[in-house]
């Protein structure tokens, strides 16, 4: 190494505040000419690199997701705006994901309101109590996919805040 140069072990600390932009300018010059002439530090650069943006199309996605939940359940729950229902159904004349979470939220909500209108008419107790327990299970299983999402979402963020 010339003299002056960084050493392996300083790059190592000043990596992610490199990445970040965080340097001075003469300290980011330093760490792109180490870089360059290190493959060992330059593969570490890169995997950090390819981290960071892995994370973040990840958390796009699920941002995505969480979104089109969000809409599609105000849609039909009729608590969306104008501009929401023509985007929502804008939406899904041309998103195959958009188009499935409403038949699915469709069928849900269907199955929701005959279960409630039989278990209103019903005079068995027990048909009564299998019924519950079925709408039970359907909205476990939503709520169950709606958690994993927004845990996925939470940690891509925490990651995100540590690796930029
Ligand atoms: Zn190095």
């Amino acid at each position: 190494m010339l003299k002056g140069c960084l050493k392996c072990s300083e790059i190592n600390k000043l990596l992610l505040s490199y990445i970040h932009f965080e340097l001075n300018k003469k300290m980011m010059t330093r760490v792109a000419i180490h870089l360059r002439n290190c493959p060992n530090c330059m593969e570490k650069y890169t995997k950090i690199q390819k981290r960071k943006k892995d994370l973040k199309l990840k958390m796009r996605v699920i941002e995505k997701q969480l979104r089109m939940e969000r809409e599609i359940s105000q849609y039909l729950d009729n608590e969306a705006t104008d501009d929401l229902i023509f985007n929502v159904e804008g939406m899904v004349l041309c998103d195959e994901n958009y188009k499935k979470a409403l038949i699915e939220g469709e069928e849900i909500k269907r199955i929701l309101k005959n279960s409630y209108n039989k278990i209103s008419e019903l005079k068995n107790p027990k048909i009564a109590k299998k019924i519950i327990a079925k709408i039970r299970v359907k909205k476990f299983k939503l709520l169950k996919i709606k958690n994993y999402f927004i845990r996925l979402f939470e940690h891509s963020r925490h990651v995100i805040a540590k690796f930029g």
